[in-house]
């Protein structure tokens, strides 16, 4: 389903409750999606999904049984799931690791990384089990990409993300399912908190508006099979963007060149060729 047609195919929306899933729920019932709005809390969920005709669900998806479960009722309710849209998380706002307790650390480990595990590894199931293909997309971030200080550990979950969806998008491309990750730079939601958010307006920092990053996962669905893999960079003014990646160096040693250890794909250029 690439140059994926979103009229009347269904998508469950973690993070749905508030923010960029929020907005995305609303812009993909609008594109004619049956939607799903899945969140921790299921009042948000109830309240997003009520005025666009969408079902809500509250789940945890830092626990894997509340994430399966929420595949199969969406299923259950709506016929299939042909898109997933892994958006829950959380930031902890520690800049230096040597106050990070572990009670934080778990805490943000278990939405950023393991939400995002758990739901990819639900939409794999489901969408082969469906046959029909679909299309996965996780929200990391800019700091999925870049080295963020103010927050080294969202960073680390972040970039867990990237490298998740980078990766998988090799192995489900035989069942028709692409992958992707939005990467959005400062979005205007709840996450940043009043006093970030004030403190980003003085100093005349431009935020996005959620509908923003919404663009990006329309962008993704719709993206020919070819592009699966793309981390799409959203800032201020500009329109989603595919994030290019640096090869890194092969080796060097006599005769290694051209080679691709056994069980790799040979994708052309890349880490084993030049
Ligand atoms: P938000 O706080 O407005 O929304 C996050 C939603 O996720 C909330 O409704 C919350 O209840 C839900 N949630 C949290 N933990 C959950 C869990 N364990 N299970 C289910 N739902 C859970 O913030 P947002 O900015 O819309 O965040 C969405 C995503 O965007 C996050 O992954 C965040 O890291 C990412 N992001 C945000 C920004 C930004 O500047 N706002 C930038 C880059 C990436």
């Amino acid at each position: 389903m690439h140059a994926m047609d979103l009229d009347g195919r269904v998508a469950l929306v973690t993070g749905g409750g508030s923010g960029i899933g929020r907005a995305t729920a609303t812009r993909l019932a609008s594109e004619g999606m049956r939607v799903c709005v899945v969140d921790l809390d299921g009042d948000a969920a109830r309240a997003v999904a009520e005025p666009i005709g969408a079902e809500a669900l509250t789940a945890d998806v830092a626990r894997s049984g509340e994430v399966d479960a929420a595949f199969a009722e969406c299923a259950a309710r709506l016929g299939s799931v042909d898109l997933a849209f892994l958006n829950a998380g959380i930031s902890v706002g520690i800049s230096d690791l040597a106050e990070l307790t572990d009670d934080e650390y778990r805490r943000i480990m278990g939405p950023n990384v393991d939400g995002v595990v758990f739901g990819a590894r639900a939409a794999i199931r489901r969408m082969r089990a469906q046959g029909t293909g679909g299309v996965i997309v996780a929200t990391a971030s800019l700091a999925g990409l870049i080295a963020f200080a103010p927050d080294p550990i969202y960073t680390l979950t972040k970039h867990a993300v990237v490298g998740l969806m980078r990766s998988i998008a090799p192995t489900v491309a035989a069942d028709g399912i692409t992958a992707h990750a939005v990467c959005p730079g400062l979005t205007d939601t709840n996450i940043l908190g009043a006093e970030t958010k004030a403190a980003l307006r003085d100093a005349g920092f431009p935020l996005m508006g959620p509908e923003q990053i919404a663009e990006a996962v329309v962008t993704a669905a719709r993206a020919p099979a070819e592009q699966s893999g793309t981390c799409w960079v959203c800032q201020p003014g500009r329109e989603p963007t595919p994030y290019g990646f640096r090869d890194v160096p092969g080796p060097r040693s006599e005769g290694a060149e051209g080679k691709v250890p056994p069980g790799l794909r040979d994708d052309g250029p890349g880490i084993f060729r030049r």
